[in-house]
């Protein structure tokens, strides 16, 4: 969370940096500002909102200056006020910061630096992270990039940063430690730094991804300088992006999410292609093939992730273990790394990220090493700090995915983990080839079907149109449609701010019962499968409480028609891949309705995408 982009070099900064911000906003709109170094001085302007804000406000003031950093703002520390807003200057004025991340041990810094005289403006913890290398610096016959090393030997807590002094107008300053930091090498011996590429990639191709603990010098005249935290110098490794440029446009589309549910078609096949051939009848995984043997002979696997990559790890674990017999548990990453978990040596931990920065997810993979397991990731952005750390693991490649809440990422997710499960189950033999033959070439068929249900958006958005008013929604399914209602639930909550819950359909007994009348939206998924039946009377079950039913169906049926106030079909496939279809409509329902309802369908409120705090 929270999205930084800087620039020095001969260009105008000011440009630049508001371009990247506006790419970097899925990261967090509470606030955006800028400094800017303009002969001699260093001018700051920041505003509450997003950063079109900042453009209105900053209109008739000296926006020029060919050095500059920019932040977007996902508050931690103090309400999002202008005041709070990131760039943080010294007392003195002659330095700046930008911050994402959390100075965890910032109030015992705080109380220090107040006992030595300095106030403070805002409430951040960044704040005081800037006024201690300031008070460094001050103190001391030693360069800023050293300021800040030392600075940061005191700091307890997750930091990516950017400094702009104006005593060194041709440096910036850059470290990082848990949240990601990207250089960009420029063409014309100028340099970007960015907390993804997508800022960068339209000015170059050559970037260095910051490792933990690393502070980067850019230096107009020296070049880029890499120490690490214990100040040993480092050789910078220059990365060539694979990033294109429309793949962060909009293309025509009112929202990034919706360009997203309609890309599925591509990134499901983009996520298989080399990896599965249903003629020759195989599938394979190059990133986890040296690990293959060590998987399928594992007792268990851990999966952990958050959010929405925890509702795909649900719906691997159907897959594993009825396809390739061998035990999943899944974990919410954050509850996983603080209980003191039971980890060997023997224990395959997988992680599930799209960003591949979530905070909690990357220091559960942490731990787990630190045990000695195997740690495998799959992850969509490539060059990702969970893609580094891992032993090994898959891509996704479902391309950049900028809305906050999450679509593709998340069919691209449960198609790795598919092919996963069928690579393990064939080498096991816990699969009749008949069956393995039958699930790929249905698998290579998923994307045309996926597009047939988006086809059918003009029905999903009458749907939308008669449950746009609900206060409270649930989503119900069993078996792997259960994760699928999760994410149903959590596909409404997110954009629309409708209360969802999702519950196994069985369970609704147990307790949501209660909350059935004419006013709830029941979306139930009653496809064809083994608990069809099951799931038909959980239906008349909230029908006999004049409940409204909307069901996704398989197409075809007539016994849940009869009963349901609306029906969404889906084509037929295998009960295995169900989820990878079941989950489209429910993602256009969410969009449709949280248009209906004026929300701010890419940036909902109080989220952000790329959880890099705890
Ligand atoms: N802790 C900083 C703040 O509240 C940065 C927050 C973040 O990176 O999400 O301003």
């Amino acid at each position: 969370m929270c999205g930084i982009v800087a620039y020095i070099g001969e260009r105008e900064a000011y440009p630049i940096i508001i371009k990247g911000l506006k790419r970097l906003e899925y990261r967090g709109y509470d606030s955006a500002g800028v400094a800017l170094l303009n002969n001699g001085a260093l001018n700051l302007y920041k505003k509450q909102g997003k950063v079109a804000n900042l453009e209105a406000f900053t209109e008739d003031k000296d926006r020029g200056g060919s050095a500059g950093i920019g932040h977007t703002r996902w508050a931690t520390h103090g309400e999002p006020n202008d005041i709070n807003s990131h760039p943080h200057a010294s007392s003195d004025g002659e330095i700046a910061m930008i911050h994402n991340g959390i100075i965890e041990n910032y109030d015992s810094l705080k109380r220090e630096l107040q006992r030595k005289g300095y106030s403070f403006k805002s409430e951040t913890d960044t704040e005081v992270l800037t006024i201690l290398v300031e008070d460094i610096y001050k103190n001391s016959d030693i360069s800023l990039a050293e300021a800040l090393r030392l600075a940061l030997q005191q700091v307890v807590g997750a930091y990516a940063i950017v400094l702009i002094s104006r005593k060194n107008p041709r440096q910036l300053i850059a470290a990082r430690k848990s949240s990601p930091l990207v250089v960009g090498i420029g063409k014309d011996n100028d340099f970007f730094c960015a907390s993804d590429a997508t800022p960068i990639v339209e000015y170059t191709k050559k970037v260095v991804y910051m490792e933990d603990e690393e502070i980067a010098v850019l230096d107009l005249d020296k070049g880029l300088k890499l120490y690490s935290i214990d100040d040993v110098a480092k050789t910078p490794y220059i990365q060539e992006l694979e990033l294109h440029l429309e793949a962060l446009e909009k293309e025509g589309y009112d929202h990034f999410m919706l360009k997203e549910i309609h890309e599925q078609p591509r990134s499901i096949t983009d996520c298989f292609r080399g990896r599965l051939n249903a003629d020759e009848a195989w599938v394979k995984l190059g990133g986890i093939k040296d690990y293959e043997e060590k998987i399928a002979n594992a007792n268990r696997i851990i999966m952990i992730a958050c959010g929405t990559s925890w509702h795909a790890c649900l719906v691997g674990e159907y897959l594993f273990e009825d396809l390739a017999r061998i035990n999943v548990e899944v974990e919410y990453a954050s509850e996983f790394r603080y209980r003191n978990p039971i980890i060997n040596e023997d224990d395959i931990v997988i992680a599930i990220s799209q960003s591949g920065e979530t905070a909690d997810t990357l220091a559960a993979l942490e731990l787990a090493k630190s045990k000695g397991a195997t740690i495998l990731g799959i992850c969509n952005v490539v060059g990702s700090s969970i893609s580094r750390i891992t032993d090994a693991g898959s891509y996704t490649h479902a391309g950049p995915e900028i809305g906050v809440a999450s679509t593709k990422a998340f069919t691209a997710q449960v198609t790795v983990l598919t092919l996963m499960a069928l690579s393990l189950a064939k080498r096991k033999g816990t699969i009749s080839d008949s069956t393995f033959r039958t699930l790929l070439s249905e698998l290579e068929a998923i994307p045309s079907k996926v597009q047939e249900i988006l086809d059918t958006n003009d029905k999903i958005k009458f749907i939308s149109e008669q449950y746009q008013h609900a206060s409270n929604a649930l989503y119900l399914g069993r078996g792997s449609s259960f994760p699928v209602a999760l994410e149903g639930a959590l596909k409404l909550k997110e954009i629309s701010y409708i209360h969802a819950e999702g519950y196994p359909a069985a369970e609704m007994k147990h307790g949501p019962i209660a909350l059935i009348d004419e006013e709830m939206p029941v979306f139930v998924i009653a496809t064809q499968g083994t608990s069809y039946e099951k799931v038909v009377s959980n239906i008349q079950e909230v029908k006999a409480r004049k409940g409204k039913i909307i069901a996704v169906v398989t197409e075809g049926d007539e016994t849940v028609k009869g009963i349901a106030d609306h029906v969404i079909e889906i084509p037929e496939t295998d009960e295995q891949l169900v989820p990878l279809l079941s989950t489209i409509p429910f993602q256009l329902l969410s969009y449709h309705i949280a248009v209906m309802r004026g929300c701010n369908v890419d940036q909902p409120r109080n989220l952000a995408k790329s959880v890099t705090v705890e």
